[in-house]
Parts: structure tokens; C-alpha cells; sequence
């Protein structure tokens, strides 16, 4: 008898908590709030930036954020003008650049998003910017950290499972869940690297990026080179971002495919990228 109880208790909060993903439509698991993925990435976020060295290079510092923020408007405005703001939810965009020397780059859940000054070396314009900015901000709009997590508990027993989603106070920061977080965004002991996500998540962040890319101007079709030459370089082994983002040919012969859709999303029909953009 309890345990038919706690079997329904599951299921009803499986029931509850599904979601779609932006963009691709795909059905998603989310047992947590945005609210909740959100303050526990405002602590990383906040503990991450108290040791982090910010750039002094006004220039790429500008770059970022003037790519960031035009990524984030063409974003915003549609995701508005097809009814689906809440996509946004507990999301507050942020981007940094920091002094690192590091070929990396993440984006917390929160849409807090730290460029380390190694990745300019590739990301050397703001077209190459975009490629990964969209990416990383494809992860945090399709919720893929929430997701992450929601699979994980689910993977834990079922009576830890049931307390841990209904202790959950309006923050959900009950030590499971903290511990959690911790877990899937390994920042707890190791600072600025984020676990890797499934291959099914980076191929989804792949196709949304450029989709967002498409939405702001940015010239989509020379994305397939720009991964091409980070994987080609001979130093790329030791690339913090590659260790996660694998950049291998199949990866990228699914980005070249999904090209011509994602150029559905250009807003211009007669799109030309803007000089010096
Ligand atoms: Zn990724």
C-alpha cells in the first residue's frame, strides 16, 4: 500500500513536470523551478566571479558584450513575438570576459555566461563570438542544466526522489539539491568547468545556437570552419572547451545540416553580414 502510494506520488510529479524544449519542441523532464536552478546558480556565478580576473582589454571586453546583448534582443524579441516569453524565465543574461588564458567558455543556468581571453584567439570576431555565445546560451534557454538535473534525481531512489522534490521550499535549496547542482556543474571543487552535457543536449544547443545566431544576422554558415580549424589546431587537446564541446567530424557534419533550416530564421530575407561586424 505504500508503496502504491509512493509509486502515484511519483508519477504525479512526473506528470507535472514536463516541459518542451525552445525551439525544437522536444518533450523534457523538469522537476525543478526556474526559480531554484536560478539561485543556485547565482551562488556558483557569485563565487566563481569573487576569484575570477576580470579582462582589462576594453576592446574584446566590448566585443563580447556588444555580441552578448545583440544575440539577447533578437532572442527576447522572439521569443515574444511567438507568445513564448516564459522561455526566459529565470533568466538574466550576463557576459564576461575574463583574464584566463584558458580555451574555455559556460554558461551557468541563469544565463550568466563567462568567456575565458584564450577562446579570443579563435573567437577572434564578433561573427566567430556569436558561434559560441549562441551556443552556450541555446544550453541555458532550452534548460538543459534543469533537465540534467531532473534525470539525475531521477535516477536516484524513489523514496529520495519523492523528498527531495516535495521538501522543496520556494528556492528548492535543500542539501539534496544543492548537492545536486554541485554534481552536475562540477563547480563546487572544480571552478569554471562545467561537466559535459549528454551528445543529445550539445547537438540541440548546436541547431539553437545557430538559430539565434540566424535571428540577430550573424553570418551561420561559417560555423562548420570555425570548429574545424579549433579542432585542427595542434595545441587543441589541451582546450578546456573542446574537452567538453568534442568538435569531431560528426558533430560537425550535423551543424553543416542543419544549416539551411536554421537560416529560416533570418529576419532579413535579403540578409548581408555588415562590414567590420
Ligand atoms: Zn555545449
Amino acid at each position: 500500500m505504500k508503496k502504491n502510494i509512493l509509486l502515484s506520488l511519483i508519477i504525479l510529479v512526473i506528470l507535472n513536470a514536463c516541459g518542451t524544449a525552445a525551439f525544437t519542441g522536444r518533450k523534457q523532464l523538469l522537476v525543478y523551478s526556474d526559480e531554484s536552478v536560478a539561485a543556485l546558480s547565482d551562488q556558483s556565478y557569485t563565487e566563481f566571479m569573487q576569484t575570477a580576473v576580470i579582462s582589462d582589454d576594453a576592446m574584446d571586453t566590448e566585443m563580447v558584450r556588444s555580441v552578448g546583448n545583440r544575440m539577447v534582443v533578437a532572442l527576447t524579441e522572439y521569443l515574444s513575438g511567438i507568445g513564448r516569453p516564459d522561455y526566459l524565465s529565470g533568466l538574466e543574461w550576463e557576459f564576461k570576459l575574463v583574464d584566463d588564458p584558458a580555451v574555455n567558455a559556460f554558461c551557468l543556468p541563469n544565463g550568466k555566461i563567462v568567456l575565458f581571453e584564450g577562446l579570443l584567439a579563435f573567437a577572434d570576431n564578433p561573427n566567430h563570438l556569436a558561434i559560441v555565445i549562441g551556443h552556450e546560451m541555446a544550453h541555458a534557454v532550452a534548460r538543459h542544466g534543469n533537465e540534467r538535473m531532473s534525470q539525475q534525481a531521477l535516477l536516484q531512489s524513489a523514496g529520495q526522489i519523492a523528498t527531495q522534490v516535495f521538501s522543496q521550499t520556494k528556492y528548492g535549496q535543500n542539501s539534496q539539491t544543492v548537492e545536486l547542482f554541485a554534481k552536475t556543474f562540477a563547480f563546487g571543487t572544480n571552478v569554471g568547468v562545467v561537466l559535459p552535457f549528454s551528445r543529445k543536449h550539445e547537438y540541440e544547443a548546436d541547431r539553437i545556437g545557430l538559430y539565434i545566431m540566424a535571428l540577430a544576422g550573424y553570418d551561420i554558415y561559417q560555423t562548420p570552419l570555425f570548429w574545424e580549424k579549433m579542432m585542427g589546431d595542434k595545441k587543441s587537446s589541451s582546450f578546456d572547451f573542446l574537452s567538453t564541446h568534442p568538435a569531431d567530424t560528426k558533430r560537425i557534419a550535423a551543424i553543416s545540416e542543419s544549416l539551411d533550416e536554421a537560416a529560416k530564421y533570418y529576419r532579413d530575407p535579403e540578409y548581408t553580414i555588415p562590414a567590420g561586424n
